[in-house]
């Protein structure tokens, strides 16, 4: 497109969609190839129901190849061995790359997911350009350790990667949870298998392209789309993969241990769902607290793990924070995902759609009643979109107030003391996230001790930036994405001990 980004209007992108053709083949050993059996499957974009292009099916012979190709270039060592400064080098053309193909990467992205096309691009893709160049940096600044030891002994621990990833990512943000995973996995010189999501494959596959011309060897970052039970599955399995790197549901992270188990103890991370309580006291700024509240649940219309789904509030200041929060509401602009103005746009497909609907009706048939929102929307376009919805008079046993719904769905439920707002915060199988409103420095401060979770904001939402590290408790799972935290799991330790006479 001629135009610059920011004067893209629908239509630019839509041309653009008509003449840039998606690549729906698995890259293996520096490859674009169509599945061992030449299965496809039709990718769908939540945007109008249709599809968009056919894309390899990979099975368990495509991740055998995809191991082997990652296997073959960790031992032969082009990358791995390359010189500290170099990999640094190649790993910020890398990111240099992202950037300048965000137009291709954003649409990628909107069309896959049904994201707005202004969050793809400033959100998504700079983000995922971020996270490649943040780990570069590493490249020639980590050092190794020398461990105290008498006069007569060396004793290094040394840093060493693990061999072939396997990254498992889902659909919500495919670009950036790829990114957090493939950067720091290749920076410590291992060899990747990423795996996307069935519904959201496109933007993986051209990352990896991305990476092949930035000069990061074949068969070192390899993509093999396809369904979880068929490609992911045999990932998982696979008795060369070192390490299990995901992201999703706590249900299939479950598995994952089960499948490390079943074959090589392999290590696995995981990163799974959350039900974020937003504790809000009744000495806050309440209009700050509710653009934190609306943005932080309706924000890629809710499918965010750490989306703020339960509001916990003072009953005294319950309804002038709802009325906020529709104020607020009021300008977040609900359409299609390819205007630039669009702030909320699809769901993922029509079941999950389906599935968020399901929980508002059951929501109000035990007893809760909808404040804002509460039905499907632009049913017109084909295409999958569900109203910001306000649940209120929601009580802690709910299915609404325990499970993640993974839509714009926003719990109410109201405390009267500060002990009762800690006990219904931390009431949750989940701990991936937490927020606390208060001008009380006091009440911030034990708050933010007691509250269960990997990250508590405080008279803040979803503040982050790459030095932090992102992750949960309980069944939100364990082990770090971002910050340097996050190299730890792709390296080993070894000790070198060397006694001199
Ligand atoms: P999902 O668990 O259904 O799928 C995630 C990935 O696992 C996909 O690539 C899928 O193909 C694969 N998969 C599914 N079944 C598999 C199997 N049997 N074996 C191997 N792989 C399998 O999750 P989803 O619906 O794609 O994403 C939504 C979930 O992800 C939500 O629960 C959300 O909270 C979670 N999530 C967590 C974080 C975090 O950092 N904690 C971030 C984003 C999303």
């Amino acid at each position: 497109m001629s135009r610059p980004l920011a004067q893209h209007d629908r239509r630019s992108w839509e041309r653009l969609a008509g003449t840039f053709q998606p690549e729906g083949r698995a890259i293996i050993d520096g490859r674009a190839v169509p599945a061992a059996d030449g299965r496809v499957f039709e990718d769908l974009s939540p945007i109008d129901g249709r599809a968009i292009c056919p894309v390899a099916r990979g099975g368990a012979a495509d991740i055998d190849k995809a191991v082997a190709a990652a296997r073959r270039s960790f031992e032969s060592g082009p990358w791995r061995r390359m010189e500290p400064r170099e990999r640094k080098r190649t790993l910020r053309r890398f990111a240099e790359a992202i950037r300048a193909d965000v137009e291709h990467l954003a649409l990628l992205e909107t069309r896959d997911v049904g994201k707005p096309i202004a969050n793809a691009v400033s959100v998504d893709v700079a983000n995922c350009a971020d996270c490649i160049e943040y780990y570069a940096e590493f490249a020639d600044k980590l050092y190794d350790e020398i461990a105290p030891t008498g006069p007569n002994d060396l004793a290094l621990v040394r840093r060493e990667p693990l061999g072939v990833v396997g990254a498992i990512v889902p659909w919500n943000y495919p670009l950036i949870i790829s990114c957090w995973k493939v950067g720091p996995a290749l920076l410590t010189g291992n060899s990747v298998v990423l795996k996307p999501a069935e519904q959201s494959p496109l933007s993986a596959i051209r990352l990896a392209q991305l990476a092949l011309d930035s000069g990061i060897p074949p068969g070192t970052f390899n993509v093999v789309p396809g369904y979880g039970e068929e490609a992911g599955k045999a990932l998982a399995l696979h008795p060369e993969v070192d390490l299990i790197t995901f992201t999703g549901s706590t249900e299939v992270g479950r598995l994952m241990l089960r499948y490390a188990a079943e074959s090589n103890l392999k290590r696995v991370a995981l990163e799974c769902g959350g039900k974020t309580p937003q504790v809000v006291f009744a000495d806050a700024d309440l209009e700050a607290a509710a653009s934190g509240i609306a943005w932080g649940i309706y924000y890629n219309s809710g499918q965010t793990c750490h989306a703020g789904s339960r509001l916990i509030v003072d009953e005294r200041v319950r309804e002038p924070l709802i009325d906020a929060i529709r104020r607020v509401t009021a300008t977040i602009t609900l359409g299609h995902p390819l205007e630039p103005g669009t702030q909320m746009g699809a769901l993922i497909d029509q079941g999950h759609m389906q599935r968020v609907l399901g929980y508002i009706e059951g929501g109000v048939a035990a007893g809760a009643r909808i404040a804002l929102g509460g039905h499907q929307a632009l049913s017109e376009t084909g295409g999958f979109y569900v109203e910001a919805t306000v649940l209120d008079g929601v009580q802690p046993q709910m299915a609404v107030a325990r499970e993640e719904i993974f839509g714009p769905v926003l719990a109410v439920m109201s405390f009267r003391d500060e002990a009762d707002a800690l006990r219904l915060a931390n009431d949750s199988p989940y701990g991936l996230a937490a927020a606390v409103w208060t001008r009380d420095m006091n009440v911030a401060h034990r708050l933010s001790s007691a509250l269960r979770g990997g990250t508590v904001w405080v008279n803040a939402f979803d503040r982050s930036t790459m030095a932090t590290p992102f992750g949960g408790f309980k069944l939100s799972g364990f082990g770090r994405d971002r910050s340097p935290h996050a190299i730890d799991k792709y390296c080993d330790l070894k000790t070198i001990w060397t006694a001199y006479s």
